[in-house]
């Protein structure tokens, strides 16, 4: 691309309509009521929009589809064949209930992805990739040796069959659909124990079900082994703590799984259809791998653990079956190019080092592997296709770092990358290269912003007005909201739905509802999932307000006993409100006798710190409990007062800092307002309701029921 149509694009960075939208947001007080017709996650009927201000795929957004249908490799069906082969059974159920009476899992609330029907509201590509994670049931992938469950959760769950039992590879995400697998293989195959599980990596969707499938009694009497990466506790639960609610705000949109199930709504998750909403438990790991490689048998069956950190996850680790010929890629290795800067939020992925550790893969493993298997998509079999997928993959990753700084040398910035960026035609005729879960789009950003951060370099941006500062300032130059809605209009009309979401004026509803016109073609018209989650849950919040129905908790007991009391202590740091706590000062020493823990805890200058292992010569105030006691306090059941009360907590000293400390403690609820003027509720609702919490002192949701 030369620098003359690179400044081109430059133009199209400038934001004034969302900027209107937060003037139309405050204008409005955020008192939209919100709208009572959607359904959690329902499937309605696909030919008819869920949405009555809903619109069908308009004439511009078919002609798109035509023409990249035309460049994509349809031919290439292998996809299809692997994804079938090895099929055994599939459950005379498509409905998992979770012990709580929810429903957990639905795969028949996307049967209609099955009809053989074109869908011209979904990317030819997406759809593609919906039908093929339509796989439901149990699967040989080596004969007598491997097995794996799909499309009981967002990931597979893999059996090992080892001399006497199962080594059980990424439990799930959910106690029950983990549960339900397990019936499932054991009824089809004859039961046998669990020997062994590995998580292969800290994301929830490869470790929260575990519990469905061993007994925690088991494991600390050594009879189950349970196998991760060196660091897996801490990353899975450090992730997502401190900015949780954010997270699980931000999730909303991405995974949209509060949208129905349908053609207009949630299609797929490019990884899995979606995930389950069940019970999430942690056991923690009794070996942990910490070598490159490592080896370890179990019941008979060898197996070769390759560490590869700072990749899909924090901690995440392959495995090679020596024996087998059969290498296990954990998330690595995909059907898809994943997030590398993932939109709920996260630090950004080392792109580089992903890459790189495929290579190390392909060149130790991959030479000789006969199957090739992962965590989520469908096996490979053969070696050179096997290779073949490896090479796709590891270039994938490797060409979005490297053009992406390649660009940024040159001058392009995390503004203007998402325009620049795109994937080599060579890459494009390969299934495998494309990027569902990702994008070319925000990964491509992701990697500027890991090198350089979100500074594009121009000084107007190092420390900008507020949207909503800046916004009726854009709507006076621009000559008022009238013209501004025309041109808006006009350019709906002519199918420029990136440059009307630019310049379309949002002060009132039919205003706002033309923008959610505009990002719905806009979602129509992705490849990637997240994208076309992200445009659609802002049309629905714009034309109906935030929608109802709760997203799941991820923060069980177990995952409240797993996280540490300094993370806990920072994350109470980050929830006092900074704006009444100047002026304090106090020091709490804070002792667990149970596990031998003290920490100095200290508020000065409206700020709290926490230091482990000290403890202030005169506190003003001593807080002596059980770590046990305290996890109570951290799961919102009960409260430091009652703990005094029962005996199990003592204050020594003054209480006064503790009830200063309490009092200013905001309780954060996933509901906040990202497009303006979607509100649920006023802000007094909502302090209101931050009142009504039985235990400020409660830890954080960890979001990251996504794995992604
Ligand atoms: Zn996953």
């Amino acid at each position: 691309m030369t620098k003359t149509s690179i400044q081109a694009n430059v133009l199209k960075t400038a934001r004034p309509y969302v900027g209107m939208m937060i003037a139309a947001g405050v204008a409005f007080g955020g008192a939209l009521a919100l709208s009572p017709g959607l359904a959690q996650a329902q499937t309605t009927n696909p030919e008819k929009h869920f949405d009555p201000k809903g619109n069908p795929p308009s004439m511009f957004t078919i002609e798109l589809r035509k023409g990249v249908s035309a460049t994509l490799p349809f031919d290439d069906k292998r996809d299809f064949e692997e994804a079938k082969k090895g099929f055994i059974a599939e459950p005379p159920y498509t409905k998992i209930m979770a012990d709580a009476g929810n429903v957990a899992w639905d795969m028949g609330s996307y049967d209609w992805l099955l009809q053989g029907k074109d869908f011209p509201s979904l990317h030819p590509s997406l759809q593609r990739q919906a039908v093929l994670n339509m796989a439901y049931g149990l699967y040989e992938v080596l004969p007598g040796k491997i097995y794996q469950v799909r499309g009981f959760d967002l990931a597979n769950i893999t059996f090992i069959k080892g001399d006497t039992g199962w080594i059980v590879f990424d439990p799930l995400t959910a106690k029950e659909t983990a549960r339900a697998a397990l019936a499932f293989i054991n009824e089809k195959l004859g039961v046998r124990p669990v020997l062994a599980v590995v998580y292969s990596h800290s994301h929830v969707d490869h470790f929260g079900g575990v519990r469905g499938v061993v007994d925690e009694a088991d494991v600390v009497s050594g009879k189950v082994k349970i196998i991760a990466p060196e660091g897996f506790m801490q990353a899975a639960i450090e992730e997502n703590v401190f900015s949780g609610n954010a997270m699980s705000r931000r999730t909303q949109y991405s995974y949209a799984v509060l949208l129905p199930r349908d053609p207009f709504g949630h299609a797929d998750q490019s990884i899995g259809k979606n995930v389950a909403n069940g019970n999430v438990g942690l056991i923690a790991p009794t070996l942990l791998i910490k070598d490159d490689f490592q080896n370890v048998t179990i019941d008979g069956v060898q197996m070769v653990f390759q560490n590869t950190p700072d990749t899909e996850a924090p901690v995440e680790m392959n495995t090679w079956f020596p024996q087998f010929k059969a290498f296990w890629a954990a998330e690595n290795i995909t059907g898809t190019i994943h997030n590398v800067y993932t939109p709920r939020g996260a630090p950004v992925r080392n792109a580089l080092n992903w890459s790189k550790q495929i290579n190390v893969a392909l060149y130790k493993f991959g030479q000789d592997a006969e199957v090739m298997f992962a965590s989520h998509s469908w096996p490979r079999w053969g070696n050179a296709r096997i290779q073949e997928v490896m090479r796709t993959q590891r270039d994938t990753y490797a060409n979005l770092n490297n053009q992406s700084l390649h660009y940024a040398n040159l001058g392009v910035t995390i503004n203007e990358i998402q325009n620049v960026y795109k994937l080599p035609p060579s890459l494009w005729k390969q299934w495998p290269a494309h990027s569902y879960h990702g994008s070319e789009e925000h990964n491509s950003r992701g990697v500027i912003n890991r090198f350089l951060g979100y500074w594009d370099g121009n000084p107007v941006n190092i420390a900008p007005l507020s949207p909503r500062d800046s916004a009726p300032l854009y709507v006076e130059m621009m000559g008022g909201s009238d013209k501004i809605l025309a041109k808006g209009k006009e350019l709906n009309d002519q199918g420029k739905y990136l440059e009307a979401s630019e310049f379309a004026q949002p002060g009132n509803q039919p205003a706002k509802d033309m923008l959610a016109d505009s990002f719905e073609q806009l979602g129509y018209q992705k490849e990637s999932p997240t994208l076309r989650n992200i445009y659609l849950q802002g049309a629905y919040e714009l034309r109906n307000g935030l929608p109802r129905g709760t997203p799941q908790r991820s923060t069980g007991p177990d995952m409240v006993r797993a996280m540490s009391t300094e993370n806990w202590l920072d994350f109470i740091a980050i929830s006092i409100d900074p704006r009444k706590a100047d002026g304090m000062r106090f020091t709490i020493n804070l002792v667990t006798p149970d596990n031998g823990e003290k920490y100095l805890v200290e508020m000065s200058n409206a700020t709290l710190t926490n230091i482990q292992g000290e403890q202030a010569k005169s506190p003003d105030l001593t807080i002596t409990l059980n770590r046990t006691d305290l996890n109570l306090v951290m799961m919102g059941r009960s409260s430091f007062d009652d703990l005094i009360k029962a005996g199990k907590a003592t204050f020594a000293g003054d209480r006064k800092p503790f009830d200063q400390l309490r009092s200013l403690l905001v309780v954060f609820a996933p509901n906040f307002e990202i497009m303006p003027g979607t509100a649920a509720t006023s802000s007094a609702a909502r302090d209101a309701k931050a009142k009504e919490e039985p235990s400020p002192f409660q830890a954080p949701d960890l979001t990251d029921a996504d794995g992604d």
